[in-house]
């Protein structure tokens, strides 16, 4: 394993901060490094892997289309893109029917703010405080974290943030200028924190009443992850415009701008992308749809879900602040850094990310076993408990 690790250390961007595993093989919700190390994988590729690693749907649909057709640019039709469009939009809420096909969900958000002046005739955005939409310049532009934007301002001009669920800022914040709110139902990269009920009917009331587009970013929270196939579901908000990734694809790159029927069809040459809505990545997403639905997932998400807040509860840890979340999203606010307790459960072959400095962020996929739930909670029950008893442990 150190080979690897230090053969991608002399090339890597310096981007990101990484731990010391070469991952080589995954089923389900395990993974295994080089070494033959097994892990119970409570990451998922970051909300990607919903269906879990190498779904034998999935890998036969992909292995299949390899052997058809890899390419088709949208300047011409083709089957598999078609078809899965139709399947995508039949689960989407409303008349959520016209679709933008993109590769990642910050081309997603891009997408978007397009969509969102294009249709409006206007150009501000309102985004909100903790709120993560990626990493490209438009996209940045929404995303919150000063650690993010500060190196690369300036960046769009015309965006503000506001704290979520805080309708009086919202209604100070929008104006006629205003082509988009946009938001996370669950906030993700920003700690697991989940907007009010009052505050999203709000928000869709002042959008109506102002002209405003309302951009709900489903990129994390989509595809079965909060028990729906769309979190905003769970409070009948329809959005005007869904934006979709990470789960999409099932692992295969793909995003997608889906916005309401009514609002028309952009014109041509307003938007593109070479690789958009390609027939591997669309005989992906095909996958994925019918595995969320013949495995019902998003409902295993509902009820796993709630089985896991309820056994992590059971911790008895005064590390613990509170446990926030919805289906297989699960943020477990810790009064100390996570950075030592993500460290110490992977070297017991448990792996969780963070969501903001002290917040354990569970995204394990929808298909894990009840065993493996019950393991990711024993590992922090564990290494809560070592960490109190170690004076110099985080
Ligand atoms: C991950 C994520 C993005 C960005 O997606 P990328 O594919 O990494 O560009 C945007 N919004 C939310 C809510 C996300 O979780």
């Amino acid at each position: 394993m150190t080979e690897i690790l230090a053969l991608e250390d002399t090339h890597t961007s310096g981007a990101y901060a990484k731990r010391p595993v070469a991952m080589v093989r995954g089923e389900g919700a395990i993974l295994w490094d080089a070494d033959g190390n097994r892990y119970i994988d409570g990451v998922a590729g970051i909300g990607v892997a919903n269906v879990g690693h190498n779904h034998p749907v999935l890998t036969a649909a992909v292995l299949e289309q390899l052997d058809r057709l890899t390419i088709c640019h949208e300047a011409f039709y083709s089957d598999q893109r078609a078809r899965f469009l139709h399947e995508l939009t039949q689960r989407t809420p409303g008349d959520l029917d016209r679709v933008f096909l993109c590769n990642s969900g910050t081309e997603a958000i891009e997408g978007a703010i397009k969509v969102a002046r294009y249709f409006t005739g206007r150009t501000d955005i309102v985004a909100h405080k903790r709120a993560f939409h990626g990493r490209t310049m438009g996209a940045l532009s929404l995303t919150w974290n000063h650690k993010y934007r500060d190196a690369f301002q300036p960046l769009l001009p015309g965006v503000s943030h506001v704290p979520l669920n805080d309708v009086e800022a919202l209604e100070a914040e929008v104006t006629e200028r205003t082509a988009a709110v946009v938001l996370e139902i669950i906030q993700g990269e920003g700690g697991v924190w989940p907007a009010d009920p009052e505050y999203l009917n709000a928000v869709r009331h002042l959008c109506d009443e102002k002209g405003v587009l309302l951009v709900v970013d489903e990129i994390q929270t989509g595809m079965g992850r909060t028990g729906k196939w769309f979190a905003c579901e769970h409070f009948d908000l329809l959005p005007d415009v869904l934006c979709l990734g990470k789960a999409l694809g099932g692992g295969i790159p793909m995003g997608a701008v889906v916005w309401r029927e009514s609002l028309g069809q952009l014109p041509t040459k307003s938007h593109g992308s070479t690789f958009g809505g390609n027939p591997l990545a669309c005989a992906a997403g095909r996958a994925v749809l019918r595995i969320l639905t013949d495995e019902d997932l998003p409902g295993r998400a509902a009820t796993l879900g709630e089985q896991f807040v309820r056994e992590l509860r059971g911790i008895k840890s005064t590390r613990i602040r509170e446990i926030r979340g919805r289906g297989l999203m699960i943020g477990v606010d810790l009064r100390s850094r996570v950075g030592p307790v993500i460290k110490a459960l992977m070297g017991k072959g448990v792996l969780v990310i963070p969501g903001g400095p002290t917040v354990l962020r569970l995204l394990p996929p929808l298909v894990i076993a009840e065993e493996d739930l019950a393991g990711i909670v024993q590992g922090i029950a564990d290494v809560l408990r070592e960490l109190n008893e170690d004076p110099s442990g985080g």
